[in-house]
């Protein structure tokens, strides 16, 4: 579906310096999209692609006549190919377009951002097998994993209109909570507020209503992937969850990556998609030669902390999570778009999906705080002294994910960074 082409080849260089060191998120083999304007001011924000430390705009450069993301998703994967490869190639070291593109550049020290398109419905999904299963364990010690879990792709339905971009601060929500020994609930502010390391995938073409995707043709409706933060009020999460799932507890707030990476830039770092034999192997809608020849994605994974504390001392931000999706992802992107789409529903170019908490098999590589201190028993102890269990006021995380292989040139995803705020 998507070809390792030109565009990936590692001996590629821009004319743009910064995009050729070799620890660069945005190397002239990533180029993905994103809304920017000059920071502060109130101008439309214009689309994107990231070179290096710079922002390349495609309506100055005379690459497209829009400002809107979601026209441009809605391209078939042949037109998306076609203007990868016109930037890529005018980007390439002696392109006859420097000296014309050089105006179209922006430092992107000198931008903002906003969220890169217009998500009209949110998705999140439970693909974290092992995630599922310690944090089924806290809240039903006997039963971790439902017995749908290997079966059906899980999901609820989230809120698209509070996503927000990297930067923008977390206001800790208020809600209903009550304590086991408590005769009734109170309202408050969440005191177990969590983060969740996700991936967002987000939809290019989208479907009828009444025509679900099929597997083999789901990649073709995805435009890329984002680093997502699901931010979790955990005590709200746990008096009202049953019977219809998250809701208050989720819906707060979102923060997504300035970013997104396409699904060509991923091209070289596609995995098998595997079950294990004593596993239910998937219903044949869910199961298809391209998703078990490539459906993984090989993508890293980090989460990082900077306390206030830390911050005022000028401490950099230490790490919290370090995994990887494919050790954590039991369905893949392809597998939920069919499985989304197979009762009729419709998705819609720009339509963002959850991948879930991506938690790996390993203690180091949890993907939240319910996790790594196991429900809050057993506090995380920063190198400044200070004790986590859930976040306090003022702390930063910020999310990285990033791809490398040998042979192919690294590319990353960027961030989703937020601070949160009493
Ligand atoms: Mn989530």
């Amino acid at each position: 579906m998507y070809e390792i082409d030109a565009t990936h080849d590692p001996k590629r260089k821009s004319w743009v310096e910064s995009a050729n060191a070799p620890d660069a998120d945005f190397p002239i083999q990533n180029l993905p999209f994103g809304r920017f304007r000059p920071a502060g001011s109130s101008e439309a924000f214009r689309i994107g692609v990231a070179i290096g430390d710079q922002v390349l705009d495609l309506r100055a450069a005379g690459l497209i006549d829009t400002d809107d993301m979601n026209a441009l998703m809605d391209a078939t994967p042949a037109e998306r190919q076609q203007l990868r490869k016109k930037i890529s190639e005018g980007l390439t070291l002696q392109s006859a377009k420097q000296t014309t593109w050089q105006q179209a550049l922006v430092p992107q020290s000198a931008c903002e951002y906003t969220v890169p398109c217009r998500v009209g419905d949110y998705t999140d999904f439970y693909t974290g097998i092992h995630h599922a299963t310690t944090v089924g364990k806290l809240f039903r010690p006997d039963n971790p994993l439902m017995p749908n879990y290997k079966w059906v792709p899980i999901g609820y339905h989230g809120r698209a209109s509070s996503l927000v971009v990297s930067g923008t601060t977390v206001k800790r929500p208020n809600g209903q909570t009550k304590a086991a020994d408590a005769q009734a609930p109170t309202l408050g502010p969440s005191q177990r507020l969590d983060y969740e390391l996700e991936l967002g995938y987000y939809i290019s073409q989208g479907n009828a209503q009444g025509s679900p995707i099929d597997i083999e043709n789901a990649e073709a409706h995805l435009f890329g992937v984002g680093m997502f933060n699901d931010w979790s009020a955990r005590d709200l999460q746990a008096w009202e969850y049953q019977p219809l799932g998250p809701f208050l507890s989720k819906n707060f707030s979102s923060t997504v990556a300035p970013w997104i990476v396409t699904m060509e830039a991923l091209a070289p770092f596609r995995a098998p998609f595997n079950r294990a034999e004593d596993d239910p192997q998937p219903l044949p809608y869910l199961d298809g030669k391209i998703n078990r020849k490539q459906g993984q994605i090989d993508i890293l994974l980090e989460v990082l902390i900077q306390t206030a504390k830390m911050r005022d001392a000028g401490d950099a931000p230490v790490r919290l999570t370090r995994g990887s999706a494919l050790d954590a992802a039991y369905w893949t992107a392809a597998q939920l778009v069919a499985h989304h789409t197979v009762n009729g529903c419709n998705l819609q170019a720009g339509d963002l999906l959850g991948s879930g908490t991506l938690s790996g098999s390993t203690a180091d590589s949890a993907g939240s705080l319910l996790e790594l201190t196991a429900g809050g028993k057993n506090p995380i102890q920063l190198p400044n002294g200070e004790k986590r269990t859930f976040l306090q006021n003022g702390d930063t995380l910020i999310l990285r994910g990033w791809c490398e292989r040998d042979g192919v040139v690294r590319i990353g995803l960027g961030e989703a960074v937020g601070t949160v705020q009493g």
